[in-house]
């Protein structure tokens, strides 16, 4: 297992710097801190919303957004968990794109979370992500693994299953003694039984985002290794750039800190949470100041005042 970036845990989060956060490009927080880019088990992630809520509330968060893969349905109980917690919430969901061939996660934040553009859309990427589970299932089963699709769906239990899914499957049945072993003997890219997953282009999920009321931020450029597309999608309507990432060093973090400011996007980060599906939670590796969060909400406000929500 990769080991977690930025694992020297604070002991009090809320007077502590965001630690995978580089001093030179932090000032005071204005109150606190957040993470954007959580999933529970309304797609990927092992938390419940309560769970998530409550590891949050443990650590001193101040504000959360719910980033299920192409999905907001867990939006409703975080929203509530979090009000409960007195912790502010931001909606937000995460798409698979494309631009130029590369693949790109966008983080959708502030969407109306009854958009019926959205929901429709993301209706789709469900059902492709449910075919594509038939599909990794079929090959799994051409390698002579007996592994059932019904068996992955009872685990995923939502609309969004993925890849993790598949992996927690072929450990419970006893195939892969864990989830690492399940990615790079099968489900990793170019893997027997990866499959590729259904991208839309990375201007449309813009738009789609856009009309839903919300800001579009690229997930992880380090992961995706998308630094040269950031310029184009910025002038695309990209909104915002998630600078501040578990598995960002914090040179790549202070890199694309100064990409932000350059291409004039917003600076957004979290941990990526998908909670125990990869042993420790990941939740508590990145505290975004509070101060992003207030600079997201004014350009949301702004998009909003220019830009009405187009239904
Ligand atoms: P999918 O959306 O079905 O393609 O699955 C992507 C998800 O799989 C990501 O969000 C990660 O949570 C997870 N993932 C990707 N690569 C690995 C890996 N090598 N080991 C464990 N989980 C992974
Ligand atoms: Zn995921
Ligand atoms: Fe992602
Ligand atoms: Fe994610």
């Amino acid at each position: 297992m990769k080991p977690e970036a930025g694992s020297q845990r604070p002991e009090d989060g809320r007077r502590s710097a965001a630690s995978v956060v580089p001093a030179s490009v932090l000032r005071p927080p204005s109150s606190g801190f957040a993470d954007l880019h959580l999933h529970t088990i309304f797609s990927d992630g092992t938390y419940t919303p309560e769970e998530l809520t409550g590891r949050a509330q443990q650590l001193g968060f101040a504000a959360l957004a719910l980033t299920d893969h192409d999905t907001v349905e867990g939006c409703a109980r975080m929203s509530a968990a979090c009000q409960q917690a007195g912790l502010e919430f931001i909606p937000a969901t995460e798409l698979t794109a494309e631009f130029d061939d590369n693949e790109l996660h966008l983080l959708g934040y502030f969407v109306d979370t009854q958009n019926p553009r959205l929901l429709a859309e993301m209706a789709k990427f469900q059902k492709v992500r449910q075919e594509r589970i038939h599909e990794m299932v079929a090959r799994l089963n051409q390698l002579d693994i007996p592994l059932q699709a019904d068996a992955v769906f009872a685990i995923a239990n939502c609309r969004s299953p993925g890849r993790p899914h598949v992996g927690r499957a072929l450990v419970a049945g006893g195939f892969c003694s864990g989830l690492d072993e399940a990615f790079e003997r099968f489900l990793k890219k170019n893997r027997p039984a990866w499959v590729p997953k259904f991208k839309i282009s990375a201007l449309d999920a813009i738009g789609l985002i856009h009309q839903a009321g919300g800001l579009a931020a690229m997930a992880h450029p380090g992961l995706n290794r998308t630094d040269k597309i950031i310029p184009a999608l910025a002038s695309a309507g990209l909104d915002g750039l998630e600078c501040f990432h578990t598995k960002h060093t914090p040179a790549a973090s202070e890199r694309y800190v100064r990409m932000a400011k350059e291409f004039n996007l917003a600076i957004t980060g979290g941990s990526d949470c998908h909670g125990l599906s990869k042993g420790k939670p990941l939740i508590g590796t990145v505290k975004l100041p509070y101060e992003y969060v207030e600079k997201l909400k004014s350009k949301a406000a702004n998009r909003k005042s220019v830009e009405p929500l187009n239904r």
